[in-house]
């Protein structure tokens, strides 16, 4: 699977009319395979479907495997990865709305068991520089700051980011969780 043109894999300062807009950055993940696909897959799939909230291409890091934290026991390891997009319309509500209509469009189920093996969940990490505490979003996303498997591919594509409302950079705070379970990179097969 070739990237098309509305996906790219860029650093934010490389590209100026995104650099200087108002964006959304997406938190990616699979543990469990489709009938079809395999979390890798269903990764590269969830980009193309992002892009179409996009009003610009959207900015997409490496894809990363990591180990399951806060899952049921035996829980596979996941596939995660960020996009960052410039959103169609300016309502993360209506945002979260699209992105879970998205992973239902995967064959997420949401059953009884809390963070259960998914085939894709997408978190909205934050919208430009909202600060939102609703029953159904929290923004900017409540654990992203302590999680490696966020911070590590956000930080590919934007080096500089700041969580909203939080002083110190991404950066610091990737580096005080360092070590927090592993973290691969994974090299996609040409075929893909
Ligand atoms: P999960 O898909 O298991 O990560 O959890 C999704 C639930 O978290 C949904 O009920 C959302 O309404 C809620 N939620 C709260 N804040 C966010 C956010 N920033 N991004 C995605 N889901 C969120």
């Amino acid at each position: 699977m070739s990237s098309p043109s509305n996906i790219i894999r860029a650093k934010l300062d490389d590209v100026p009319i995104l650099a200087s807009a108002e964006l959304a950055f997406v938190g990616i993940g699979s543990n469990l395979a489709t009938d079809q696909d395999e979390p890798i897959v269903l990764l590269q799939r969830a980009f193309a479907a992002l892009a179409l909230l996009s009003d610009y291409p959207i900015l997409v890091s490496s894809l990363w495997e990591s180990m399951p934290l806060d899952c049921p026991a035996g829980s596979p390891r996941f596939v995660n990865a960020v996009a960052a997009l410039r959103p169609r319309h300016n309502d993360p509500r209506q945002l979260l709305s699209s992105l879970q209509k998205i992973e239902d469009d995967f064959g997420r189920r949401r059953g009884a068991v809390r963070n259960a093996p998914r085939t894709l969940d997408l978190d909205i990490l934050s919208f430009g520089a909202a600060l939102m505490h609703e029953a159904a979003l929290t923004l900017p996303h409540p654990r992203m700051h302590e999680r490696a498997f966020v911070l590590k591919p956000l930080l590919e594509i934007a080096p500089n980011y700041r969580v909203p409302g939080m002083k110190r950079p991404a950066s610091a705070l990737l580096r005080e969780i360092v070590g927090q379970g592993t973290l691969t990179p994974i090299n996609l097969p040409k075929s893909l």
